[in-house]
């Protein structure tokens, strides 16, 4: 009788399609067993739910087994996930494996409405997700995902006895989020000085009841770097996406925004393409995002179905129905998973960063 580690060694140097590490190294074999009739079932751990293309690690490891045990007579994959992080919320009680920043070179180019579709999208594919505004020159995110309302503050006691409050998070289709949006009118702006914005920032990821999360989605106000450059001071970010139209003159603020990214030291994720169609083109941003040298993860077209779910305050239903972004849209949030799990082998520490 052959033992689970026999059963499982012909996998260990096999190579992920996706993360192009051997299986042993990135600690995907959760365990083998010989059934009856004599079926060999094969665990497998993934990095995140959002693993795209799982036949493929199927077909490897069927072709793999047989070849190594030939009197099998079938193998059977089935798999569980999970999701691999930074974890760097620690020291202020974020419980975020890891924390995604949405940001742009300018205003108008979709960032929001990607930057709640990653959330659901995500929260689709099995994870854990939260989705916090700091666009907090306008804060947009309540709209698009139909929530209003104040959060309400809840009192906790440590085992300590020692009591804090938490502000818990608006619920929307099942999505934690939080916004500056809840705490204001409507219709009155909001005047931010550095500090202010600084406090601001570490209160909505500090003293939100996030609970534990896969992903928390962070959506940037466009352009500046301040907001960036407090969120790289306290958490240490898994990376950044920059959403981008395809067209000339908006893909040169991209390359801005990717700079900002650098220079805060962030990483970047990758770029999105959005409003890829007749009027804007496409391709533009893939283009960049090669010159650049970052991922390209993917575009979305240009389709009236996402401004008027985003203005009903109906983003979430881009995943329940069928739709022309639903595809699109499932196979950005893979791709910017699989560059999560991709950054967290290359740099596991949290970047070291100079404030001038
Ligand atoms: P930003 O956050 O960059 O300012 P938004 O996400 O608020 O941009 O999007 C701006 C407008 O464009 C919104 O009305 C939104 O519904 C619409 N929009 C975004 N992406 C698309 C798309 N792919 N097709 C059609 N309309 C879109």
């Amino acid at each position: 009788m052959l033992t689970e580690m026999q059963l499982l060694e012909p996998l260990q140097t096999c190579q992920d399609p996706e993360l192009g590490r051997s299986f042993g190294e990135l600690k995907m074999l959760a365990g083998a067993s010989l059934g009856s009739g004599n079926v060999l079932n094969v665990t497998i751990d993934l990095p995140t739910p959002a693993y795209p293309r799982r036949a493929r690690i199927t077909e490897l490891v069927q072709s793999k087994l047989r070849q190594a045990f030939p009197d099998i007579a079938t193998v059977a994959v089935s798999y569980i996930s999970n999701v691999r992080g930074k974890m760097s919320g620690g020291t202020i009680g974020l419980r975020a494996k890891n924390v995604i920043a949405v940001g742009s070179g300018k205003g108008g180019v979709g960032k929001s409405t990607i930057a709640a579709s990653l959330a659901y999208g995500l929260q689709t594919l099995g994870c854990k997700v939260g989705l916090m505004d700091a666009d907090v020159y306008g804060p947009s995110i309540p709209h698009m995902v139909g929530s209003q309302g104040a959060p309400s503050a809840v009192k906790h006691t440590t085992s300590t006895g020692e009591t804090f409050e938490r502000m818990e998070p608006i619920i929307a289709d099942g999505l934690k989020v939080m916004s500056m949006a809840y705490f204001v009118k409507p219709d009155q702006a909001v005047i931010w000085r550095g500090p202010m914005l600084h406090k601001a920032i570490t209160q909505f990821l500090k003293d939100t009841d996030w609970g534990e999360l896969d992903y928390l989605i962070i959506d940037l106000p466009p352009g500046t770097g301040d907001v960036s450059l407090t969120l790289s001071q306290i958490v240490g970010l898994a990376g950044a996406i920059v959403v981008c139209t395809p067209q000339q003159v908006a893909l040169l603020d991209a390359i801005k925004a990717v700079s900002m990214f650098r220079q805060v030291k962030i990483p970047l994720l990758g770029v999105v393409e959005n409003m890829t169609g007749e009027i804007f083109g496409r391709g533009g941003a893939r283009r960049k995002a090669e010159e650049l040298g970052i991922p390209f993860l993917g575009e979305l077209p240009i389709d009236s179905g996402i401004r008027i779910r985003g203005d009903d305050g109906r983003i979430s239903s881009l995943f329940n129905d069928d739709n022309p972004s639903k595809e699109p849209l499932l196979h950005i949030c893979q791709q910017a998973a699989i560059q999560v799990a991709k950054q967290l082998l290359h740099a596991p520490q949290m970047p070291q960063l100079e404030i001038l």
